[in-house]
């Protein structure tokens, strides 16, 4: 199966093969068609599988239609720490490069008056770590009722560092229906009730 068989549009075909891509991987193959068919998927993957582009890939397309207003994004992803926000906001960069999304990241360390310039011109991809974006929704400076399609990424992770109690904010937050993905690399007990209580009958995929 070639990544022309997946339904992604010609601009992220393009995009894809500008990246040296010859085949799809077994998580990709997977996770691709039934996002963009709006269901929900838990990706049982680990990192090196080629799991981020199997969301951001789909996520592209699905966006590409409609604009974002000030302050209200269209979607999410959640990841535990700065460094792996920073990194799928790469792959945005470069798999988006021939769609116009605009793209704000909320992590710490980043000057708060740049991440608010951001959400004020309107974001279509919000990627940020819980406790930013608890701060910011906390003040006011954000609102998640526009925000349709949630990714939870490297959720054993999240659990390990404390943030399950801030997801499950979140997730109160958003709208519904909404689209949700999570990708985690095991699934203890705790993701397993995080996904029975948030998702709706998601296709688990295990790579
Ligand atoms: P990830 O598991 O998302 O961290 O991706 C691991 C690495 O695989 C990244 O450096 C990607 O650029 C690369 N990658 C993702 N998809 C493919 C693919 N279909 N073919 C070859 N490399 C890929």
């Amino acid at each position: 199966m070639s990544f022309a068989d997946l339904g992604l549009s010609e601009e992220l075909l393009r995009a894809v093969a500008d990246s040296g891509y010859n085949d799809p991987t077994p998580i990709q193959r997977q996770a691709i068609p039934p996002v963009l068919m709006g269901r929900d998927i838990i990706g049982v993957a680990q990192t090196g599988t080629g799991k981020t582009a199997s969301f951001v890939l789909p996520m592209i397309d699905i966006l590409a239609e409609g604009r974002s207003r000030a302050r209200m994004p269209r979607s999410l992803i959640l990841e535990p720490t700065r460094e792996l926000a920073q990194q799928v906001s790469e792959n945005f960069d470069k798999y988006g490069k021939y769609h116009k999304l605009s793209m704000a990241l909320l992590i710490g360390g980043v000057s708060m008056g740049d991440q608010l310039a951001a959400l004020e011109k309107g974001v279509d991809v919000l990627i940020a770590t819980p406790g930013r974006l608890m701060d910011l929704f906390g003040r006011g400076k954000i609102m998640l009722n526009q925000c349709s399609l949630l990714v939870i990424d490297e959720a054993d992770r999240m659990l390990d560092m404390g943030f399950i109690p801030d997801i499950e904010e979140i997730c109160t937050k958003l709208p519904s229906p909404r689209q949700t993905l999570l990708f985690s690399a095991t699934m203890p007990p705790p993701i397993k009730k995080l996904a029975d209580r948030f998702m709706d009958s998601p296709r688990l995929i295990e790579v």
